[in-house]
């Protein structure tokens, strides 16, 4: 991890984030990445005490539903924008300010397939591809080059897939291995929606980086399981649009299956699928409380929502800050984490 550039408090070592912790009996063990801060004399809050994290990301959002400036006064300092139209992505990168946002562009789906024809899909937010017949010789790009390279031009850092069988056809195997073949040469790590019986497995076998919701629709046995954390695919979590705060059939079977990929070693990524359903524009202390549940313990839970995928690096020159003393307990934590703002990195001078 490198955050060499830019100033900082002489206080800080060299990375803050690896600041050596003092434990207190009392208080919760926040893990490597918090840090017991005061905020500058200078400023608003001057002297005021609290803990430091990364910056927070959401990695599953749809501002094309909340609208582009949603999250611009919350504490999520970075997201990651799951399916939406290219005019929107391409007017969203040309503005400043945070949180800092990457894209997925459309939805790639089969002809007639999810999400197209749904009443929250706006025109222009998926594309439909025909399967893919060539014998990988033309000198001619396929359908699928030509999709994944103009979502790049366009500006997006994330290829999606939707397979979704329950609700319209799905792609082949042969026309996804393409589409992460086409994705990966370009250096796009590819994000799947699966939902239907099938549609994990496939997208496991197939490679796909990433599962944009914890699987919900069916149990995924420990063997599927294995195989995927073997490949470092990672799951976004997503597990409070299962219910909305109410145990359900889906909702019980994504909190087993995430149990099971996290104790099988699974990485998680915080993601709450902003725009399905009411949630807080901010941090959902709800997706918290349901990631602790599955198991995550804080200092996991932080990492969880401090990731900085799908860029290698953190935003440099800002950070979280949470007033108070820490949570003395894990209930405590998705409560606290919600009242977390944005700060520069300059506000603040480790205790
Ligand atoms: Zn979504």
């Amino acid at each position: 991890m490198s955050h060499a550039a830019g100033p900082r408090p002489s206080e800080f070592p060299e990375d803050p984030w690896d600041a050596p912790s003092t434990p207190d009996p009392d208080r919760l063990d926040l893990g490597p990445l918090a840090v017991a801060v005061r905020r500058s004399l200078n400023g608003d809050h001057a002297g005021e005490v609290g803990t430091m994290l990364p910056p927070l990301v959401d990695h599953h959002v749809h501002l094309m539903i909340v609208g582009a400036d949603a999250l611009a006064d919350s504490a999520i300092a970075g997201l990651v924008d799951l399916g939406a139209p290219l005019d929107l992505v391409a007017a969203r990168l040309h503005r400043d300010g945070l949180p800092r946002a990457d894209f997925a562009g459309t939805f790639l789906t089969a002809r007639g397939g999810y999400p197209v024809g749904r009443p929250w899909a706006p025109a222009g937010c998926a594309r439909e591809l025909d399967p893919e017949r060539g014998d990988g010789r033309s000198a001619l790009p396929s359908a699928v080059e030509t999709a994944v390279s103009e979502q790049q031009a366009f500006g997006a850092s994330v290829v999606k897939v939707a397979l979704n069988a329950d609700v319209g056809p799905v792609f082949d195997r042969g026309t996804l291995d393409a589409i992460v073949a086409a994705a990966h040469g370009r250096g796009m790590p590819v994000v799947a929606h699966v939902e239907g019986d099938g549609m994990t497995r496939l997208a496991v076998e197939a490679g796909v980086d990433v599962l944009a919701h914890t699987p919900f629709t069916e149990p995924v046995d420990d063997l599927l399981i294995d195989r995927a954390v073997a490949i470092g695919q990672r799951w976004i979590s997503t597990l409070f649009v299962t219910g909305y705060g109410t145990a359900t059939p889906d909702s019980d079977r994504a909190l087993d299956n995430l149990r099971r990929f996290r104790d099988a070693g699974g990485s998680v990524l915080y993601g709450t699928d902003l725009g399905n359903g009411d949630q807080p524009l901010g941090v959902n202390p709800a997706e918290l409380a349901l990631l602790a549940a599955a198991g995550l313990g804080a200092p996991e839970l932080i990492a969880a929502i401090t990731d900085p995928w799908p860029r290698p690096d953190r935003a440099e020159g800002i950070a979280t800050f949470v007033a108070g003393p820490p949570p003395a307990t894990l209930d405590e934590l998705p409560e606290w984490l919600a009242t977390a703002c944005v700060v520069p990195t300059e506000d603040l001078e480790a205790l």
